[in-house]
């Protein structure tokens, strides 16, 4: 199924939410789906709408909605409910779309909504397996050049979406604070390595990618289709150990540099919500390689691009204690990948690798050409080469005790309301006693 502009994203359309109209992140074009709990620990499904959570399966209870998601609606999880026919997602969506624009279910609606600020979000799906690509064609410049300044991409980048296995087990949403990890690093000039707290510690900007209707083994999922398999989206921080990714990533990957913990923003855009926004993949710069058959489709060419902003901010223990606003350490364009969504999704399949409801793909980190752009400190400070120094003094090469990093992320378009992400956030807690 397409997914077509309707009704739903009538930038006409208002809600009787107040605050919801001129949201920046969760006007009612947009209501993404989350799991949270009012602070009763009773964990079930919501949207987003303002600052305020409307709790599906009390809606659902109350008759609000239709009947045949009041089954996924039970659970704890949006596995099942993602894993429904996309014509009964969409019925979902309408159904959303008019109890909170029509102020004649303002009275059946008020009592299920809460407040966003006494809510817990939690991860919005039973993450079976996460795999993380390197579409971000400028990062993997920057970083390939930090190693090889001739040569900086492999020679297999522009012809497969390079990815690698990640870990799902250590995936948490926002706000849940990262331990530093405590790992083995070898400096080039040391002779041996030690183990201690990771002293190059950094974040990645990247857009996570939520499967909905997977595919049977043995049965890939054709290029033409696979943007039907894809949910919705989330930011995603992929915090990486550089110091220990150096030392312990030839010949299999990353490994212990990676899977100490990686962060979401815990609602999920859907893919209905983001069709305004779609856009023209950029051409391929001349020269390069035409993909092969199964990664060419000429509609995903046309508009499996998005018009998303990515912004992160920095905000340091001294910045928080004297009272000052975050800083801003990059921003730029999501259509800086050099491979479609639809694409990663085509490839990880092309082998007969089944995708579940609720499996996660990174983008991988997502820079801009420019150096207002880069998606990791890494780039930002040359490999610790080149510290910068924040307003108010305190100079950075990788991230100390006390950071807050901050991810967002705007979809925006001409004749289109603009929607955000919400918080994609976390702040670095000291290495435990190793
Ligand atoms: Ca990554």
């Amino acid at each position: 199924m397409t997914v077509m502009i309707d009704e739903t994203h009538d930038p006409a359309r208002g809600s009787w939410v107040k605050g919801a109209d001129g949201h920046g992140n969760f006007p009612v074009q947009n209501l993404p789906l989350g799991i949270f709990d009012a602070g009763d620990g009773e964990r079930r499904p919501g949207v987003a709408i303002g600052d305020h959570v409307l709790d599906l399966r009390a809606a659902s209870a109350a008759g609000l909605l239709p009947d045949n998601v009041a089954g996924v609606l039970a659970e704890a999880s949006l596995n099942r409910l993602f894993a429904l026919p996309a014509d009964v997602r969409l019925a979902l969506r309408h159904s959303l779309s008019a109890l909170l624009s029509e102020p004649g279910h303002r009275e059946a609606v008020t009592p299920l909504l809460h407040r966003a600020a006494s809510c817990t979000l939690h991860l919005p799906f039973a993450i079976g397996d996460y795999t993380d690509f390197y579409v971000g064609i400028h990062h993997a410049n920057n970083i390939g050049r930090q190693f090889r300044p001739d040569n900086p991409l492999l020679p297999n980048y522009k012809h497969v979406p390079i990815g690698y296995h990640g870990r799902a087990s250590s995936i948490r949403p926002s706000g849940v604070p990262v331990v530093r990890p405590n790992g083995q690093r070898k400096p080039p000039d040391a002779d041996a390595p030690t183990f201690g707290p990771s002293r190059r510690l950094d974040y990645e900007l990247e857009l996570g990618v939520w499967i909905g209707t997977g595919n049977a083994l043995g049965e890939p999922i054709p290029i033409g289709r696979a943007r039907d398999h894809v949910a919705g989206l989330s930011l995603l921080n992929d915090w990486s150990a550089r110091d220990l990714q150096a030392w312990e990533y030839q010949p299999l990957g990353p490994f212990l540099a990676k899977n100490f913990q990686s962060t979401i923003s815990p609602w999920v855009v859907t893919a209905e919500a983001l069709a305004p926004f779609r856009i023209a993949q950029p051409p391929r710069p001349e020269g390069d390689p035409r993909p092969l058959p199964y990664l060419w489709d000429d509609a995903d060419q046309r508009e499996g691009a998005l018009a998303i902003e990515l912004e992160v901010r920095i905000a340091t223990r001294a910045m928080r204690e004297a009272g000052l606003a975050s800083e801003r350490l990059s921003i730029g364009p999501a259509s800086n990948m050099y491979w479609t969504i639809a694409q990663i999704v085509a490839h990880h399949s092309s082998n007969g690798c089944d995708l579940n409801p609720g499996d996660l793909l990174g983008t991988g980190t997502i820079s801009a050409p420019g150096d207002d752009g880069y998606g990791s400190l890494m780039e930002i400070s040359r490999g610790g080469a080149r510290p910068f120094v924040l307003s108010n003094g305190e100079e950075r090469s990788f991230l100390e005790d006390g950071d807050e990093v901050l991810l967002s992320a705007r979809a925006r378009a001409d004749r289109a309301v603009t929607i955000g992400f919400g918080p994609c956030r976390a702040t670095i807690l000291p290495a435990r006693e190793a």
